[in-house]
């Protein structure tokens, strides 16, 4: 029976509901009125429920999903501006134990080469990714609890939060590991990590165990129910997605929705971030395997979907997406993308990227710098601000700032401050000029007086060489 209250995943991810759902969408596909009505209360920034949003997705009226593309941006504007958040994945090692059917790291790959890095190889990917100009990481490993154990994940955080180099430092260490206990997820939290991030991968039971054959991620329930420890051992931002292709797209969003209704209810606080990849190739991976696939134009509108029916949950794109891909979303709600990834392991440190190891193929394999310069061309603002979690601005704390449009006061100051950092520090010369005129044209922008001057005092002592200011 669905429950969103209930701690039981195949309660709060009910299988009839989503069934349900769907078929209230197909019926309601064309049923312009309640349209109407759905897009009137999404324009009143209360989110929407899985159902509701299931009907905008079903719904192919030409004239409604222009209605929605242009709500999306509207509502991406008046949350996020035209600020984007980079990050960047560091890949901690390949060894895994499961059976994944979509991943090059499952255990039955023998052929693809093993890697874990050591804290001496750690420093060295830090460094390169400092020298980058990267403040924001997302940490990767498979799960293997003799190779991967938490102790290990533990100390790689250390050791990533201990580097500062030149001018350089890391801020703040997301974390992408495999469902663990209340227990690792405490001490994660002690770690200072920012987000925990976990994909589902696919909501759909019966796909999750046949698509994960083997090893600790059979588990459909100890897999869906991670958040729930995780914000049990006091962890209270946490990313959610799906990798999109595995099931049918439309299962899959109510699903998400469903997950972040659950969350919402049950800890009072939704998922902080919700990740859109797609099934891409690598090593023994054929993306064209799996028969789920999704278009362009339907990823784009899962996009704008998800920013219309969750306002304040931040939405990540990676470099899976190509250029043009990232640009048509970053302008439907995307709040946050990576930049010059390497999607394997110890990847940062060689000159040329090295295929060996990468998780999947990277589509955008533009350097940072050239990312950088191309948001800000089309009028974004790059934005390597960590400020929030450094200042205890999280779970519930954080959602009300959101809501009630403060958190405006400190993402615009602290983006142009973070960018002058870049712009100073590591940035080319070109992308240096459009920086500063792009700082200077977006003083403006910041609404309090007050806070304006701090920032303009700010961004000079950055001129001068002191680092690190934030609101
Ligand atoms: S998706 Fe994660 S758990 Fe699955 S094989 Fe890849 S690294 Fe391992
Ligand atoms: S101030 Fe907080 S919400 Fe805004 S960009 Fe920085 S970390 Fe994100």
């Amino acid at each position: 029976m669905y429950d969103p209250k209930s701690p039981k995943a195949e309660e709060f991810i009910s299988h009839e509901e989503i069934l349900k759902t769907l078929d209230y969408a197909e019926q309601n596909k064309n049923n312009v009125e309640l349209i109407d009505q759905i897009i009137t209360k999404a324009r009143e920034l209360k989110g929407l429920t899985h159902r509701e949003a299931s009907v905008l997705l079903a719904c192919d009226i030409p004239e409604k999903i222009n209605e929605l593309y242009d709500l999306a941006e509207e509502i991406k504007k008046k949350f996020y501006g035209t600020r984007i958040v980079m990050f960047a994945p560091l890949y901690l090692s390949n060894y895994c134990v499961n059976g994944c059917t979509y991943c090059p790291y499952h255990l039955k790959n023998k052929h693809i080469a093993r890697k874990k890095l050591t804290q001496e190889e750690l420093a060295r990917e830090v460094i390169a990714l400092q020298d980058m100009g990267h403040k924001r990481l997302a940490l990767e490993a498979g799960e293997d609890p003799v190779n991967n154990p938490i102790e290990y994940i533990l100390e790689c955080i250390d050791t990533i939060y201990s580097i500062k180099h030149k001018n350089g430092a890391i801020r703040r260490v997301n974390v992408n590991i495999a469902a663990t206990t209340v227990e690792n997820y405490r001490k994660l939290k002690a770690a200072g990590i920012g987000t925990y991030i976990l994909f589902q991968e696919t909501y759909h039971k019966e796909s999750y165990e046949s698509l994960h054959p083997t090893g600790p991620k059979h588990d459909y329930a100890y897999h869906t129910e991670a958040m729930d420890r995780a914000m049990e051992g006091g962890i209270d931002d946490v990313g959610i997605g799906v990798l999109f292709g595995l099931e049918r797209y439309k299962y899959e969003f109510a699903g998400l929705l469903m997950h972040a209704e659950h969350l919402e209810a049950v800890h009072g606080v939704g998922p902080h971030t919700i990740s859109v990849p797609r099934i891409k190739s690598a090593d023994d991976i054929d993306p064209n395997a799996f028969s789920n696939g999704i278009d362009d134009e339907t990823f784009a509108k899962l996009c704008a979907l998800i920013r219309v029916c969750v306002p304040y949950t931040g939405m990540i794109v990676s470099t899976r997406e190509s250029q043009s891909v990232r640009e048509k979303v970053i302008r439907l709600g995307v709040s946050q993308i990576s930049g010059g990834s390497r999607t394997s392991v110890g990847g940062y440190e060689e000159e040329v990227r090295p295929t060996d190891t990468e998780q999947f193929d990277v589509s955008d394999q533009r350097t940072l710098d050239e990312v950088v310069h191309w948001l800000m061309d089309l009028g974004y603002i790059p934005s390597f601000c960590t400020a929030c979690y450094r200042e205890g601005r999280t779970g519930d704390r954080f959602m009300s700032l959101c809501k009630s449009g403060q958190i405006q006061n400190c993402c615009q100051p602290n983006a142009l401050m973070t960018l002058k950092e870049y712009l100073m520090d590591y940035a080319s010369e070109e992308t240096r000029k459009v920086g500063e005129a792009l700082i200077a044209a977006e003083l403006n922008n910041i609404p309090k007086e007050k806070v304006r001057q701090i920032c303009e005092d700010h961004l000079e002592k950055i001129e001068a060489g002191i680092r690190d200011f934030r609101f």
